[in-house]
């Protein structure tokens, strides 16, 4: 689902780039949804989808939009939220308990703890007062794998080089039924939290499988986070497994390493 977004972010160039990644893998049936600002009643069966992957933010769905999409995912429907769309919907209850974490739109202390990665585990702070959704420059950082035998990871490096992105920190949320698989340490002498902040991570939403990876900025003309091979792998395993619960999609022999990042263009470029 894509179509709006914020000042800040394309969703046009974001699409122009996810949905050719899930149609270069032959597991994938893809449909675009584009909507406008609004989604109203009876626009779209969710049904139909063994997963959805938001690309959208500033929208506004009707109620009976909100229980539908509830319940698709809760009876088992699978969710993929991308970068900014962990923006959206601050004041809809449920869709935080599904995303576990989200950044911005006035979300406050009452949106849940702070959530990151502390001397070998995760720490929830729920006393800290202070913003909900930070980033620092664009500088190269650190991907952490936490959980390398979940399906989405499994095979990946233990540690890679990520580039040309923004690494979203201080996100608040329920924090419910989630399980981290991949961490990045935003430096403060750029700008960051100084924290090991979450970066990709699951959550059990009734019977439904939520994916959550928070990389992936795509701005006007500017898709380069996009074009990072770890990213797509996460990306496009993620959302079979959000779809299946497994995951078929096999790795490629070039990787990224801990000493050098590794950038692609599209097969069908
Ligand atoms: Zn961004």
């Amino acid at each position: 689902m894509t179509g709006h977004t914020d000042k800040y972010h394309s969703c046009e160039d974001a699409s122009e780039y996810l949905v050719p990644l899930l149609n270069e893998r032959d597991v994938f049936n893809t449909e675009v949804y584009t909507m406008g600002m609004t989604l109203h009643g009876g626009s779209i069966d969710f049904g139909r989808y063994d997963v959805v992957v938001l690309n959208i933010n500033q929208v506004v769905w009707d109620e009976d939009v909100k229980s539908d999409f509830e319940k698709y995912v809760s009876s088992g429907g699978g969710l993929v939220v991308m970068h900014e769309a962990d923006n959206a919907f601050p004041e809809w209850g449920e869709f935080n308990r599904m995303i576990g974490l989200g950044g911005w739109g006035d979300r406050d202390k009452s949106a849940g703890p702070y959530y990151y990665w502390k001397d070998g585990g995760f720490l929830k702070d729920f006393e800290s007062s202070g913003p909900c959704g930070w980033h620092g420059q664009r500088v190269p950082f650190m991907i952490n794998v936490r959980q390398p035998m979940h399906p989405i990871m499994k095979g990946l490096p233990s540690a890679w080089l990520h580039v040309n992105d923004e690494l979203y920190g201080n996100l608040r949320g329920p924090v419910e039924n989630m399980e981290v698989l991949a961490t990045g340490f935003s430096d403060e002498r750029t700008g960051g939290t100084g924290k090991e902040e979450p970066v990709s991570f699951t959550v059990a939403y009734g019977n439904g499988r939520v994916f959550h990876c928070v990389l992936g900025h795509t701005s006007k003309g500017d898709n380069v986070a996009l074009k990072n091979v770890g990213y797509q792998l996460v990306y496009v395993r993620g959302v079979e497994w959000a779809a299946t619960g497994e995951v078929t999609i096999e790795l490629p022999e070039s990787l990224p390493s801990a000493e050098s990042a590794l950038q692609r263009e599209l097969l069908c470029d």
